[in-house]
């Protein structure tokens, strides 16, 4: 190759790669050279010095380099096939020296010929005797690693004699493939890679180079502890993780520091605003309300737009706060805007916000797309003219021909509902609008900083009082008639229920208990002497508002429901929730949904039933939903039953792709850098080093992690 190798060059114009493995390479997103520098091992194998096989021991994990002198398919007495692979290695001496290695079900290990006798193949796994045969040693399941004949069946350097890289395959391209690219690539760019910290902070920290770090990474030292590197806890490890960090910290620190430059609306809190958000008050709010409503309004009251994300377990109180803001900005003649995800949530929020609202002279309606176009048509106009002070409604509300007249303050509830485009679009109907998002999905702090870097962040962390705990339990089939039991002796003393299902309409092959048969049996055979109702998602919204304001009066005593009962349902005179299938349901879900209940004095009941053998994290689950109420224990559950990836889900999220940090694993680094990135971004060493480094952020931020354009 004539051109020189630099980060960005294409991996297709590389030496070993060609047209079929560059398109493999590029399902995983490695399109360049420095793409691949960072698809790092997912372990590592000490082949320094390999155990000899007449040495090996049970139990022991080890690599053995050996040469392979049978292998095919035998068939067990019970009809099992098992691949069966027999080799020695040079410490051979008559039977010592020799081991087996058993794949069960892998026919596929014959039909694709991989093994045949006389090669050089690397095996890692743990060690075993054969408690059927000859006792011999064997391995079961090995990973493997071949030695191609052309090259003489020698081990070269890469593969022996050192601490190995283990690469996830791509397709067909194995871990020795990819770990000689990779060092090809290593060796043409030594020297070409540049490094993006700045100076004064990889000084500060001791970090190394970016270089060194990289080839460490894939290539670490002799002396490294191999269990650091598989921690992701080596220096070289930690500097490539740091940085990745550090760069998504100073974006942000840019990105606020841009929305606060820009002009906002500066509401005052004259002697009537104080008088109106006392009147509405229907009871004492708890101090973490006072504290937050107070950081709330100091923002309202700065010049500058309010971008702020007010986070509170579910049944916290949130939307109390929420309409304190909002009155302080009606008072102020601006007009508010509540947008909640369903067409349940928003309704009640307007049925409350409505009530609360009577003493006040401000109007207050409800845009959801079931009304009437001829109602809905009036409202616009309402709401254009500046006429109509306060909306609530669904997405209905971010439609084109939705227009302010003066759109003061944007509320989101239950945020994560929301992608981020919805709420610019809201936002954009007028001119740097105070924000406020709300969310009940308690993220651990440290990553509600990353995840939400770009906002201001409040916390309400107490529960009003009075709140009497929930009880859960797991139950089984077998106990399904005591459960009914204990539903029905609540209803008797008064109280109302939930009974939750995870689907509407039966499918033949599940034999989920969908709501809507369950509820023809509920009502007819196992409640007959109650009033049952019925809430679902498909239902017209006109009878889904019927269905939830007679629970809420208590003409309905037993809700039958999917989940849309998840979110903001308040009926405090429900203590008992019964959910079906509750294996099927995610934790966080789960917990949710718990929050329909316990916001009374009573004491509450939440039932989990469930079939007997769901999987193991199935079970771990509903074993957290019954040991904790805590959302935010609950939320770190969460987080490591399903890692990151899933835990923050969607695209839209607006989480970045990190290439090698690992939002739970690197909490600590996370932390340490974003610290960093802000100190360096107010007190840099020089204003050169700034200069530099925003350069390169302006040009790599937007290009690697997708997000708006800072700075
Ligand atoms: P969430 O934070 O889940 O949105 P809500 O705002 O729906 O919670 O409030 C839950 C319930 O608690 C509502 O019935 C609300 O009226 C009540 N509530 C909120 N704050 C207080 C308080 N300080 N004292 C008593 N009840 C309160
Ligand atoms: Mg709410």
């Amino acid at each position: 190759m004539g051109v020189k190798l630099t980060l960005a060059s294409e991996l297709k114009y590389l030496k070993g790669v060609g047209p079929k493995r560059a398109e493999l390479l590029a399902t995983r997103g490695l399109l360049t050279v420095e793409d691949l520098l960072y698809y790092t091992p997912f372990r590592y194998e000490d082949r320094t010095r390999l155990t000899a096989v007449r040495d090996l021991l049970p139990g022991q994990t080890a690599t053995i380099l050996v040469r392979v002198l049978t292998a095919g398919l035998t068939r067990t007495r019970k009809g099992l096939y098992i691949y069966d692979l027999a080799a020695v290695d040079a410490s051979r001496v008559g039977g010592q020296g020799m081991i087996r290695c058993k794949w069960f079900n892998a026919a596929y290990l014959e039909r694709s010929k991989i093994f045949r006798p006389g090669q050089r193949v690397f095996f890692y796994g743990k060690v075993e005797r054969d408690p059927f045969g000859t006792g011999n040693l064997q391995m079961i399941q090995p990973q493997f690693e071949i030695l191609p004949e052309s090259e003489a069946g020698q081990a070269n350097s890469l593969e022996v004699g050192r601490v190995v890289p283990i690469y996830e395959a791509i397709g067909k391209i194995g871990t020795r493939v990819l770990r000689r690219l990779i060092w090809t690539v290593l060796e043409q760019v030594n020297g070409e890679i540049p490094d993006h910290l700045p100076g004064s902070v990889r000084v500060k920290n001791r970090l190394m180079d970016s270089s060194k770090a990289l080839r460490l990474t894939h290539f670490p030292d002799p002396q490294q502890p191999l269990d650091e590197m598989v921690r992701f806890r080596a220096p070289a490890q930690v500097r490539l993780i740091f940085e990745e960090f550090f760069h998504v910290g100073a974006g942000l620190v840019l990105k606020r520091r841009q929305a606060k430059a820009q002009p906002g609306i500066e509401f005052a809190v004259t002697p009537d605003a104080r008088e109106a958000i006392k009147k509405i008050l229907p009871f004492h709010p708890t101090a973490a309300q006072k504290r937050v409503l107070k950081e709330i309004v100091d923002d309202m009251c700065s010049p500058r737009p309010m971008n702020r994300l007010l986070q509170g377990d579910v049944g916290s109180g949130k939307t109390i706060v929420a309409l304190q803001a909002a009155i302080l900005a009606m008072v102020n003649r601006a007009q508010v805007a509540l947008m909640a995800p369903t067409e349940i949530l928003a309704t009640q929020h307007y049925l409350y916000i409505k009530q609360l609202l009577a003493p006040l002279p401000f109007t207050a309606d409800l845009l959801i797309s079931g009304r009437k176009a001829s109602e809905k048509s009036e409202l616009k106009q309402r709401l254009a003219s500046g006429e109509l002070n306060l909306v609530v409604g669904t997405h209905a509300l971010i439609e084109s021909d939705v227009q302010f007249s003066k759109l003061g303050l944007v509320i989101v509830d239950e945020q994560h509902r929301f992608g981020v485009i919805e709420r610019f679009r809201l936002i954009s109907k007028g001119a740097s609008p105070d924000v406020l998002v709300m969310t009940a999905t308690p993220i651990p702090r440290t990553l509600a900083l990353t995840l939400y870097g770009d906002l201001d962040f409040s916390v309400i962390d107490q529960l009003p009082p009075n709140r009497s705990p929930i009880e859960t339990l797991r139950l089984g089939e077998a106990e399904r008639e005591t459960v009914f039991e204990m539903v029905r002796s609540r209803i008797r003393q008064g109280d109302q229920a939930y009974v939750v299902y995870p689907v509407i309409e039966e499918s033949e092959k599940s034999d989920l208990r969908p709501a809507v048969k369950m509820y023809q049996h509920l009502a007819t055979n196992v409640f007959p002497e109650f009033r049952v109702g019925l809430l679902h998602g498909r239902l017209p919204s006109a009878e889904k508002e019927e269905v939830m304001l007679r629970f809420k009066r208590g003409e309905v005593q037993i809700l039958i429901s999917t989940t849309v009962v998840e979110v903001g349902v308040d009926v405090p005179n429900a203590t008992v929730m019964l959910i079906e299938h509750a294996d099927r349901f995610g934790l966080a879900q789960l917990h949710q949904l718990r929050g329909r209940i316990g916001r009374g004095r009573k004491k509450s009941l939440c039932l989990l039933l469930a079939g007997d053998a769901p999987n193991e994290i199935a079970e771990e689950r509903l074993r957290t939903m019954t040991e904790t109420t805590d959302g935010f224990r609950i939320a770190e559950i969460d987080l490591k039953l399903r890692g990151p990836g899933e835990f923050f889900g969607t695209r839209q999220s607006g989480i970045p792709a990190f290439r090698i940090g690992n939002l739970l694993r690197d909490q600590e680094i996370l932390e340490w850098a974003k610290r960093d990135a802000t100190e360096f971004i107010e007190h840099p060493a020089s204003p050169e080093e700034l200069d530099d480094y925003l350069r390169f952020l302006h040009h790599d931020w937007p290009r690697r992690y997708g997000l708006a354009r800072v700075a």
